[in-house]
């Protein structure tokens, strides 16, 4: 009985929120730039679709997130799908950005192009990655924002090219905080912990944090996981320690960010470091 009422209200608090929010732009938070991370708000039940590509994680409320990834030519057009069957469509510019070229040379032939065993490595670390990403939560989990999962020199940045022994590589996708060995990592917004993998060829310890709405968060070249799969971590909790495990050239945290399939710049969502360290020295 108390389940069919509960039923019923929600039915028409949506019905409610169709009638009356019809015909409104999305609210947004966010830069549409490459890279960018935009938290859109439509109204309640409705369907968001990117580039006539269903989002299938929207919350209950109608909050929702787009990502853009590093070569997306816009202009993107957002379609919503409102409760009652009527569709409007928005379309936005997207931002270029300039992103570095960056050389690797000398390095051991066999990390940069490695041999039939390892390969085969690298496919099933890729699988269990992928399998980490096809949970859906749609929670609310980003209503604090982002900080910084460490402090310390910032020595790269989303979007640079690799060019390792003049082979062009894929771009760099994380943001690399350099700091010792055994530096404390922390959850930069609540999450449930996805993956916690010991030892991948690449990036070693490696931590996939679930924020909801398909953003997830990745933590590379760790020297210890203090969190397993399945647990809720709040953001400020520490979840590893920096370390140089994988494929890495000295101790450093990589932090990267996934929206859905877009990798998109984990450092457009928190201050400038030197004003998070000023802030951090503050406090002490
Ligand atoms: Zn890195």
């Amino acid at each position: 009985m108390r389940l069919a009422i509960t039923t019923f209200l929600a039915a028409t608090g949506i019905l409610t929120a169709s009638l009356t929010a019809q015909a409104a732009e999305p609210t947004y938070q966010g830069q549409f730039v490459q890279g960018g991370i935009v938290f859109g708000q439509t109204d309640a039940g409705a369907e968001v679709l990117l580039d006539d590509e269903v989002i299938d994680t929207i919350a209950p409320d109608g909050r929702f997130i787009l990502g853009f990834p590093r070569d997306y030519e816009g202009p993107a057009k957002l379609s919503i799908k409102h409760v009652d069957g009527s569709v409007e469509s928005f379309a936005y510019d997207i931002g270029d950005r300039e992103f570095n070229i960056q050389r690797i040379d000398g390095l051991p032939p066999k990390m940069v192009t490695p041999d039939p065993a390892v390969m085969e490595r690298i496919k099933d670390d890729s699988r269990q990655a992928r399998e980490a990403r096809t949970e859906r939560f749609t929670e609310n989990f980003l209503e604090d924002g982002f900080i910084w999962p460490a402090l310390g020199p910032i020595s790269g940045v989303y979007g640079s090219q690799r060019i390792l022994n003049g082979e062009p590589r894929a771009p760099h996708w994380g943001v690399d905080i350099a700091m010792p060995t055994g530096t404390p990592v922390v959850a930069p917004a609540d999450g449930i912990v996805t993956l916690a993998h010991p030892d991948m060829y690449f990036s070693g310890a490696t931590l996939f944090i679930d924020h909801g709405l398909g953003m997830v968060s990745a933590f590379l070249h760790l020297s210890e996981i203090d969190v397993k799969v399945g647990d809720v971590v709040r953001q400020g909790d520490v979840i590893g320690k920096i370390g140089e495990s994988g494929r890495a050239t000295g101790p450093h945290l990589d932090w990267r960010i996934n929206v859905g399939a877009a990798r998109v710049d984990a450092q457009l969502l928190v201050p400038p470091m030197e004003e998070a360290q000023k802030a951090a020295n503050a406090n002490n």
